[in-house]
């Protein structure tokens, strides 16, 4: 399953950000629904990396994706499902392509 798959699966097609970062044999993927975000910034606050910020529209994005840790904090403390985190090692699902 690919992540157009997973995103199909989940009917998350709208407003949809993706970054997706490659780093020592892992894919990180952040899927972040800009109509739901609100702004809270508890994510951001409980980032061990400060990988997020609130943009100029109040709306999170992952501005250093490359220090992520896949800890899924941000995704666990958001109220409003409005951040995902998608992990992949290296060579999962090669099968498929
Ligand atoms: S915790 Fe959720 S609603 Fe709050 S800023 Fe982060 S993604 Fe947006
Ligand atoms: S998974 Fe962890 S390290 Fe990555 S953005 Fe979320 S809180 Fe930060």
């Amino acid at each position: 399953m690919n992540l157009n798959h997973i995103m199909n699966a989940l009917n998350l097609d709208r407003f949809i950000y993706y970054e997706d970062i490659m780093t020592k044999g892992k894919s990180v993927t952040h899927v972040i629904d800009k109509e739901w975000c609100k702004g809270c910034g508890i994510c951001v606050h409980f980032c061990p990396k400060q990988v997020l910020e609130l943009d100029s529209n109040g709306k999170v994005e992952a501005v250093r994706p490359e220090d992520c840790i896949a800890c899924m904090l941000c995704e666990l403390r958001c109220p409003d499902l409005a951040i995902q985190i998608l992990k992949q090692q290296e060579g999962e699902n090669d099968s498929q392509k």
